[in-house]
């Protein structure tokens, strides 16, 4: 299956934002997103980003402290509204526009997500950041990305991980773990495969959303994705 890449969700995790320091916001890794994201703006692809906020709090991870379920999936929300501000802030410091949109009313922070306000954005050329998740508890930034990349009509979903794809097993911890080119949704339920939270697979298959994974760490993977190079994994009907 040959994508076209005219408008692309990228999902990036937010402990990836934290590059090699593992927590926090870390400069370097900002510029790198950065510079990768103009270069694919500069060859007319359209972007929509969502960004996690793993990095700074996650609801489950509180509640297991005591936390109020979701008095803490509302302080992760609100760490992918911080995650996405520094995010616009890199591209727009080398000249490549942004527009960050929240999914829970905070202006001025950002404007309320509407699918007309984030295409018209996107037709302006504009990076369109959506931040806040899907604005309710109980969900993921995974799912968060589905629903923007469905509603948005993107092409893919491009979902920028730390490994180069999927495998049969976790490949940190097992070093013959076999890597996928293609797989379908089915076989990630199947072989319970841990890709993405079932919400968010499952949204993509009823909706024929491609999903392509690849390892956003290596600067140059984005543009290299775009240009068609087959480096991750595609997961389809
Ligand atoms: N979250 C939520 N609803 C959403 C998206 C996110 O409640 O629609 C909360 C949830 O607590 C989650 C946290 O925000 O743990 C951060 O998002 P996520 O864990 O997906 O971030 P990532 O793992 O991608 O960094």
């Amino acid at each position: 299956m040959v994508l076209h890449f005219n408008r692309i969700l990228l999902k990036l995790s937010g402990e990836s934002l934290a590059g090699a320091q593992g927590h926090g916001i870390s400069v370097e890794r900002l510029s790198q997103y950065a510079e990768q994201i103009k270069e694919i703006c500069g060859l007319g692809v359209q972007v929509a980003i969502v960004i996690g906020g793993g990095n700074i709090f996650r609801g489950m991870s509180g509640a297991t402290r005591g936390f109020d379920r979701v008095k803490g999936d509302q302080m992760g929300m609100l760490a992918t509204v911080i995650n996405s501000l520094a995010l616009s802030s890199a591209p727009t410091a080398i000249g490549q526009k942004t527009r960050v949109l929240t999914s829970i009313r905070m202006e001025p922070i950002g404007e309320f997500y509407s699918k007309d306000c984030a295409i018209e954005a996107l037709e302006r050329g504009e990076v369109v950041i959506c931040s806040g998740g899907t604005g309710s508890p109980y969900f993921t930034t995974d799912t968060g990305s589905s629903l923007r990349a469905i509603e948005l009509e993107a092409d893919v979903m491009l979902k920028g991980t730390r490994v180069d794809g999927i495998y049969d097993s976790d490949p940190e911890k097992n070093p013959g773990a076999k890597k996928f080119e293609h797989i379908t949704y089915d076989e990630i339920y199947n072989r319970n495969l841990k890709v993405m939270d079932l919400t968010a697979t499952t949204m993509c298959k009823d909706n024929g959303m491609p999903i392509y994974v690849f390892n956003m760490d290596v600067f140059g993977n984005l543009k290299r994705v775009i240009s068609g190079e087959n480096i991750g994994t595609l997961v389809t009907n």
